[in-house]
């Protein structure tokens, strides 16, 4: 296989970045890390910036991949792809698997860590991010060895045992050293004692590297205020996979805005926490922001915790715009979910924010939930025509299918299938038809099935993304290639727990 030698030059989107950290410049050890979305998505995600700022302060030269708009050359210095010995790819979701695998062929690296085998003459290929917390397995058949949980905490020792000189195979067995990195030829076979690495999260990483008005969130200083979460949603990943909360402190989340240039650089904060209302010193945070005149972008609110506040500061960024996510319409279904709180509590949140002066709610919902009925399905037209009834705002359902995940509490649950699901869109399209001033927006059902399957991927079916990604497209094989208890044994033979049913 040959590389791909792509033309163009990252030199406009290097002019907008802003670094908020000084790093050191060189290094000894060229690093591609791959982020396998477009540049705005990559350079909104906080893994992503941490990683790049733990390779950096150990020395490495590494630069930034993206899949778009250049796809083959460094951000940092146009450098092509096969000047780079060590790849290593920052996956976030289920469906960067494949994107990844394709990425690597298409720029002439073999995919299949099988079929590269032990040759020098490949790149070692590495992986991290989000998905390492739920299933790395998914990842087994791309990549020579997977950092499970909390990179920035394993930097150091990959980069220690990369500078050791050893020959590949030997590297690799160092690197299977650490309990949290997986090494899959290595662990293939035997009992293992891997661990998903969570550590405290008060140390100096807490703020995005760069700010860019590029990123998908305009000109934002991205900011971690807690990882896991203590609430215990049954569908959700975050308590079971990513831990109980791991908190920062508010001292410590200001020092990051001061370092960052308060008075120039950045518009806004963005607040990287799964529910920001959980966070106790978030009146602070955000009267703080607000004496240096920051609007506040939130990922989502929880109904039951939005204040005045927390309004007032999303409206100071330029958003007219409230999102929640009740999940269904049904009060009974959504505490069987693991939300406690009513439709009442959705409509007064909406109603105090059209009071203050914003314009737009997205409301974010599931369908295919565990004994969900037709009537539960209604149940979501009926809260958002009384959303925009009682409130005035313009109304979007953000409607996706429940996808069960490994290591949650409906880990056991089905996946509604194809069929169900379209079914219970087509109800929801009926329903609303007519209602002024509700947008339904569904997300696609084919993407939900690969989401499902992805992330229920064993080694056999890595293996195969690994090879599809030369010749086709893997989804409608990797559909009937999930076997939950064949997952739940490969993580009981790993030391990586089993999965609550
Ligand atoms: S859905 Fe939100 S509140 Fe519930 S567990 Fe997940 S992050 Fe926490």
């Amino acid at each position: 296989m040959g590389f791909v030698t792509d033309w163009g030059s990252w030199s406009d989107y290097r002019a907008l970045e802003n670094p908020t950290v000084i790093l050191p410049k060189g290094g000894d050890m060229p690093c591609a890390l791959f982020y396998p979305a477009d540049y705005s998505i990559g350079m909104a995600n906080l893994g992503f910036h941490y990683i790049y700022r733990a390779l950096r302060e150990q020395g490495v030269a590494v630069e930034r991949f993206f899949a778009s708009p250049i796809r083959y050359r460094s951000v940092e210095k146009d450098t092509l792809l096969e000047r780079f010995p060590l790849i290593l790819g920052s996956v976030s979701y289920e469906a960067d698997v494949p994107l990844f695998a394709k990425w690597l062929a298409e720029g002439g690296i073999n995919p299949s860590r099988k079929a590269r085998g032990p040759s020098n003459r490949s790149p070692v290929i590495g992986a991290g991010g989000a998905v390492t917390y739920i299933n790395p397995l998914m990842l087994s058949g791309i990549c020579d060895f997977i950092v499970l949980g909390d990179g920035v905490a394993q930097a150091r020792y990959l980069v220690e045992t990369a500078r050791r000189g050893l020959p590949r195979e030997k590297a690799l067995a160092a690197l299977a050293e650490n309990r949290s990195i997986f090494v899959p030829s290595i662990h293939e076979a035997g009992r293992h004692l891997l661990d998903i690495s969570k550590g405290d999260i008060s140390g100096d990483y807490g703020r995005g590297t760069w700010t860019t008005p590029r990123a998908a969130f305009g000109n934002t200083l991205l900011l971690e205020l807690q990882r896991g979460c203590a609430r215990g949603c049954r569908f959700c990943t975050l308590p079971s996979c990513f831990g109980p909360a791991r908190v920062r402190g508010v001292s410590l989340v200001k020092r990051d805005m001061m370092e960052s240039g308060l008075e120039g650089g950045f518009a806004q904060i963005g607040l990287v926490t799964p529910e920001a209302g959980d966070y106790k010193d978030l009146d602070e945070l955000l009267e703080f922001a607000e004496r240096h005149g920051k609007g506040v972008s939130f990922a989502s609110l929880r109904a039951d915790g939005i204040t005045e506040r927390m309004m007032r500061a999303v409206l100071r960024a330029g958003r007219h715009s409230l999102t929640i996510a009740p999940e269904t319409g049904d009060d009974g279904l959504r505490e069987r979910c693991g939300k406690r709180f009513t439709n009442s509590r959705v409509i007064e949140a909406l109603k105090m924010a059209s009071q203050i002066g914003a314009k737009n709610a997205k409301l974010y919902f599931m369908t295919g939930l565990p004994g969900e009925t037709d009537e539960n399905i209604v149940s979501i037209s009926r809260l958002c025509a009384s959303a925009r009834n009682e409130t005035g705002l313009r109304i979007t359902a953000a409607v996706s299918p429940f996808v069960p995940k490994p290591r949650t509490p409906w880990a056991g649950e089905e996946f509604a299938g194809e069929e169900k699901l379209k079914r219970a869109h087509s109800l929801l399209s009926k329903t609303l038809r007519g209602v002024a001033g509700v947008k339904l927006q569904v997300a696609s059902i084919k993407e939900a099935c690969m989401e499902y399957a992805i992330s229920w991927a064993g080694a056999p079916a890595s293996d195969f993304i690994a090879e599809a990604a030369l010749n086709g497209n893997p989804y409608r094989a990797l559909k009937g290639m999930v076997d939950k208890r064949e997952v739940g044994s490969e993580f009981a033979r790993l030391g990586l727990g089993g999965f609550p049913q």
